[in-house]
């Protein structure tokens, strides 16, 4: 047996030894049958959302008490297990994505409502409730919880907190981090950390921001405090469609910069219009180049008026036609092509790459434009769908992998375009988080003293360093052997710069 061999036989009998040892400790604190390991019932947690990246854990593991949680972060500490943390699985960047020398644990039966609130407008929750559950649940107090993700259906608060979350009416209500009050997390050496309070401001190092968007990396979320909003007295939604993506693209800005703000202000280019047409029937104008959603709520005056100087905008920018969504069935059906896209586009091609970049506003229709000249570069097609309020990209770049290079030729055109973000001082991530996927471009955004922060962080609250290793902050070597690309805004000799 060579020397290689005889490494990796070595490893995988230490793997299985580990494996044992991990499933006989774990009998003793869960049923039988909240234990997996044989690899088909590990086959439904291999991936998230972002399913280019697979991986089978040594097990799987689903507790439903805080005790058992415990209990199996302390087997994990003893045989120095890794740990990652699953929601629902719909994250989009990898953070879910199992390690083959780790456990795997589910919060899906942590799925308690515990407490919701009228008088303080909050609602308690455990990690696995879904985010669309808390609205339903608030309905009969005529309130609702505003972060509204468009996987919303099926992704867990304790996701939403790791990723902090947004969705379609961020833009006007904020991220979960504006929306979460207090979280208890459970660190890998199982202490409790309460952090934030009922009230909006608590003393100390905000803690309850350092953990929304920690990636599973820092603590296991077990409980939230949320802020629940009233049901606005009235929500009327425009659909402007354009010739020109461009004038779309400013359309945009010029409605942030007249001083509306709008509860939600989303765009999609003509593929992605065409596939949500076909996928939810909203009634989109199948020939519009873009189309843009505004949506503004408040009370009756105050909606109208706003509608009304958001049509003339729309109007000045250049739009072909402004349409409003004449009651409330309609509204819906309008969002429900929005909502959809994403599975819309899957229909449309075999595979397709989403991106997350974040620019600023008025460098949207230029961007725009960047995009589809890089389309026309790599000979793969993109469809925009963008929180475009936000200035938060999401470009679903359409790829087959079952041909060889297009997976490679996809993610270095969505690296183009993370790396096109950051020069116009924008960011990598605007809600998806980092995970497996952007680790390199994180390079590109940050330089070793943040890094370094990063890195010094996870060390004072995970010192084994066993929760979600390997996720989120690339390691210092990685970015020097990239050679130090970190960058400012205007400083990356980027090709497509010019324009801006
Ligand atoms: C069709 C579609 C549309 C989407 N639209 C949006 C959108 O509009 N806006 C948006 O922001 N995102 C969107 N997403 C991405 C995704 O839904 C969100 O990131 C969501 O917050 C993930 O929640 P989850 O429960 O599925 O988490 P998972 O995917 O299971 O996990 C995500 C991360 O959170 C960690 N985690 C999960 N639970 C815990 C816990 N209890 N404690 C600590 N860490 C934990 C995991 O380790 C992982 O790092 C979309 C995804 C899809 C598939």
């Amino acid at each position: 047996m060579g020397k290689t061999e005889k490494a990796s036989f070595d490893s995988s009998e230490a793997q299985n030894i580990k494996k044992k040892q991990l499933l006989g400790e774990l009998r003793k604190i869960l049923p039988v049958q909240r234990i997996l390991y044989s690899e088909s019932e590990m086959r439904p947690y291999e991936c998230d959302g972002l399913s280019v990246y697979t991986n089978l854990p040594l097990a799987v593991a689903i507790p439903d008490t805080l005790k058992e949680l415990k209990s199996i972060l302390a087997v994990c500490r003893k045989y120095d297990v890794p740990v990652v943390c699953r929601g629902a699985g719909t994250g989009l960047s990898g953070g879910a994505l199992p390690l083959s020398n780790g456990l795997l644990i589910s919060m899906a039966r942590f799925n308690q409502i515990l407490e919701i609130d009228p008088e303080n407008r909050t609602a308690r929750l455990q990690p696995g409730v879904r985010n669309l559950t808390v609205s339903q649940a608030a309905a009969q107090y005529n309130l609702y919880y505003a972060p509204d993700p468009s996987s919303q259906i099926a992704c867990t608060i304790g996701g939403n907190i790791a990723e902090n979350a947004g969705g379609v009416h961020c833009l006007k209500y904020g991220l979960t981090v504006n929306n979460l009050l207090q979280v208890k997390v459970l660190t890998m050496e199982g202490e409790i950390i309460t952090a934030g309070g009922t009230g909006f401001d608590s003393p100390g190092y905000d803690l309850r921001a350092l953990f929304t968007g920690s990636e599973g990396m820092l603590g296991i979320i077990v409980e939230a405090l949320v802020k629940l909003l009233p049901v606005p007295e009235s929500a009327r939604v425009l659909l402007a469609s354009f010739d020109d993506i461009k004038q779309a693209g400013d359309a945009v800005a010029e409605i942030i910069a007249s001083g509306i703000l709008p509860a939600g202000l989303e765009m999609m280019d003509e593929l992605a219009v065409q596939a949500a047409e076909e996928f939810a029937h909203p009634n989109y104008p199948s020939d519009a180049k873009a189309v843009i959603l505004c949506e503004v709520d408040g009370c009756e005056e105050e909606t109208a008026s706003d509608i009304e100087k958001a049509k003339q905008i729309f109007l000045r920018s250049g739009a072909k036609n402004v349409r409003l969504a004449a009651d409330e069935e309609e509204r819906t059906r309008m969002w429900a092509g929005r909502k959809g896209a994403f599975p819309a586009v899957g229909r449309i091609s075999p595979d397709y790459y989403c991106m997350d970049g974040t620019i600023p506003r008025k460098k949207l229709g230029s961007m725009l434009e960047s995009i589809s000249e890089m389309s026309g570069r790599y000979g793969l097609r993109v469809a925009n769908v963008f929180h475009a309020g936000d200035g938060n990209l999401h470009p679903l770049i359409l790829y087959d992998s079952n041909s060889p290079d297009e997976l490679k030729k996809a993610e270095r055109f969505g690296a183009d375009i993370l790396e096109l973000s950051v020069a116009l001082g924008g960011s990598v991530s605007g809600e998806h988080g980092v995970g497996m996927e952007k680790l390199d471009q994180m390079c590109y955004q940050f330089a070793n003293p943040e890094l370094e922060t990063f890195h010094e962080i996870k060390k004072a609250l995970d010192p084994p360093g066993l929760l979600n290793p390997g996720k989120a902050v690339p390691l210092l070597s990685r970015c020097s052997e990239l050679g130090g690309m970190h960058v400012h805004e205007g400083n990356l000799p980027h090709p497509d710069l010019e324009r801006f």
